[in-house]
């Protein structure tokens, strides 16, 4: 296979699988696109498979899910991550599925991403199911911090979203990770009208008394059954008058970047680390923070995904088990990003959600 078969540039007018001309692409070594954003901050989802069923992002029945034979080993997934960090300028990998925690070589895969120079900062985003037993392995393995995703404190609640009565392992899971220095410790929520959004300032109240980072993220158009609606999800405004029925926030002033959070200072509180304890709002939907991107993503099965949102993906897989070189590999990962949107369409009349939901792109 030549450069030519993979799509690079090579002379004026190219344009790739997805018919995104290339042409313009500056010679630079790093995940560039065309809007002048460079990716850095690598996602990748080491399965499509969860332990748990949260009502709103999989099916009681789970998924068809990814043939084994069809998703990347160990030995490639960290292939792609090393030509991410040695040969693209990635800076931040966070592994993330379907559930990563499912994945046996998790530890061997952190540690092998840990290793590389420069070293990347490792984290993973879980819903904390076997955290327990797992934390003190991933924490020598490397790993330096862990999102946990906890819609709610109650066990019912826990039981009726996600389908399993499990609210108990969680908790130690966040306690583990807490004990083994995967700091700062994260939890994500997503707050949906009738389930949970009552509990926006009790999740904030336990999260700063147990020193833990709380996020709230709207709910995107990202489900396996397509059933999101505009006008049922609970915004970042609605999130932020809750939450201020109980506290005193105000933006942080701190700078930003390519954070999906919108951090706020808690009056009065302090954090893990004795700084002011923030919250943050990740508001995809209403703010959209797509201008300052800076990430890039690879499927279980070693798709690149330009985007959350992308209705297109370019096959790294094929040429990694075709014999691709790292240059060429490379090359590949970067056309694959040059085509990258200015942003996720959400809002346009003609936006369609992508094939596959969030639980299988990851999230
Ligand atoms: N299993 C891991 C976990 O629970 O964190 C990682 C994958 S999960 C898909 C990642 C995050 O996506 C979770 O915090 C989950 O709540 C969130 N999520 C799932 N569907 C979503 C949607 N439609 N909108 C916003 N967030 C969603």
């Amino acid at each position: 296979m030549t450069l030519l078969d993979l799509g690079v540039p090579a002379v004026p007018g190219a344009r790739d699988a997805s018919g995104v001309d290339t042409s313009a692409r500056p010679d630079d070594a790093r995940l560039v696109d065309a809007f002048g954003r460079v990716a850095t901050d690598l996602r990748v989802s080491l399965t499509d498979r969860c332990n748990l069923r949260c009502t709103y992002c999989m099916p009681a029945e789970g998924l068809d899910w990814m043939p084994t034979e069809e998703a990347l080993t160990d030995d490639e997934v960290v292939r792609l991550v090393r030509i991410g960090v040695e040969q693209l300028g990635v800076r931040e990998i966070r592994f993330t599925g379907g559930e990563p925690l499912l994945r046996r070589g998790l530890e061997d895969i952190v540690a092998a991403t840990a290793a590389l120079a420069p070293r990347p900062e490792t984290s993973v985003t879980t819903n904390g199911l076997g955290l327990v037993r797992r934390a003190r392995g991933l924490a020598e393995a490397g790993l330096d911090r862990v999102n946990v995703s906890l819609d709610t404190l109650r066990r019912d609640r826990f039981a009726e979203i996600t389908r399993r009565d499990r609210l108990d392992d969680v908790l130690a899971g966040l306690h583990a990770a807490r004990e083994h220095g995967l700091d700062p410790v994260k939890i994500n929520t997503v707050l949906m009208p009738g389930l949970n959004d009552d509990e926006a300032p009790d999740l904030l109240g336990w999260a700063l008394a147990e020193g833990y980072e709380l996020r709230i993220i709207e709910q995107m158009p990202l489900d396996a059954g397509h059933s999101w609606q505009r006008d049922r999800m609970i915004t970042a405004e609605q999130i932020l008058a809750s939450l201020r029925t109980r506290f005193d926030l105000r933006p942080d002033q701190a700078e930003r970047g390519g954070a999906p959070a919108e951090r706020f200072v808690v009056e009065g509180w302090t954090g893990h680390d004795g700084a002011p304890a923030t919250v943050g709002v990740i508001a995809s939907v209403t703010r959209p923070f797509c201008g300052n991107c800076d990430r890039t993503r690879l499927t279980a099965d070693g798709q690149v995904r330009n985007c959350l949102f992308a209705r297109s993906e370019n096959d790294l897989r094929a040429l990694l088990r075709g014999g691709g070189t790292d240059a060429e590999i490379a090359a590949a990962w970067r056309v694959a990003m040059w085509g990258k949107k200015p942003g996720h369409g959400i809002d346009d009349p003609g936006f369609l959600q992508p094939d596959r939901p969030m639980s299988a792109i990851g999230g």
